[in-house]
């Protein structure tokens, strides 16, 4: 099977489990992955405009080079534009996972960044997995808001609309978006009770120094 197929497939397949695992709902959200291998092409695979992931086949997904021109039976997702911009900016991301999953996307709401109220904020790479601010869906303006909230960092929120999460890989890229989901949720009913203690710089150097040590985590 080629490189290309198999990325179909996985595409459809991840797309999937974000709705088995109650991370998108209907036609909300949208993945992308990197095409290494194929001679003579530089571009990606993201899942089409308007279409709930339970009626995917990989035949659906569409492929785009870097000049933002689809090929395919069906439109790319309206928020081509950061999937593009980041896969492009960050030559070790390959996935790219966008949702507006219950939490994260009521905590973007709020819009403010998530502190380090719990270590496994420094899987998303920092001290913070910061709100990018609000633009609107699909605009150039959101992609670059996205592109800075997500320097030195694998997830961010997106204010008043979801979140995205990066990866290595689709299953990387997953895991990052429920790990987010999971602290988004847990900052969130910390607040209602009161301010949450907050880990020094130290203690998150510690940790990822830590990290560094797990593959998994990479
Ligand atoms: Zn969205």
């Amino acid at each position: 099977m080629s490189e290309m197929q198999h990325l179909r497939e996985q595409l459809v397949s991840i797309s999937q489990q974000l709705c088995h695992l109650g991370l998108n709902r209907g036609t909300s959200g949208n993945v992308s992955v990197r095409v290494h291998h194929e001679a003579d092409l530089a571009g990606f695979l993201i899942t089409p405009s308007g279409m709930p992931a339970n009626k995917m086949t990989p035949a659906d997904m569409v492929w785009m080079d870097f000049l933002g021109n689809a090929t395919g039976e069906h439109q790319p997702s309206s928020e081509w534009r950061f999937h593009l911009d980041i896969l492009q900016q960050k030559p070790h991301i390959n996935a790219v996972i966008h949702t507006h999953s219950l939490f994260a996307t009521t905590l973007s709401t709020l819009r403010r960044d998530i502190p380090a109220f719990h270590y496994m904020i420094a899987l998303a790479g920092g001290d913070s997995i910061r709100c990018a601010p609000y633009a609107l869906f699909g605009s150039q303006q959101l992609s670059d808001y996205a592109l800075g909230a997500l320097q030195d960092r694998k997830a961010c929120l997106l204010a008043n609309h979801g979140m995205i999460a990066v990866g290595e890989t689709l299953e990387n890229a997953l895991n990052i978006t429920q790990e987010v989901e999971t602290l988004s949720a847990q900052y969130l009913q910390a607040l209602q009770v009161g301010q949450p203690y907050i880990l020094t710089a130290q203690e998150m150097q510690e940790v990822q120094e830590k990290f560094k040590g797990y593959g998994a985590w990479k």
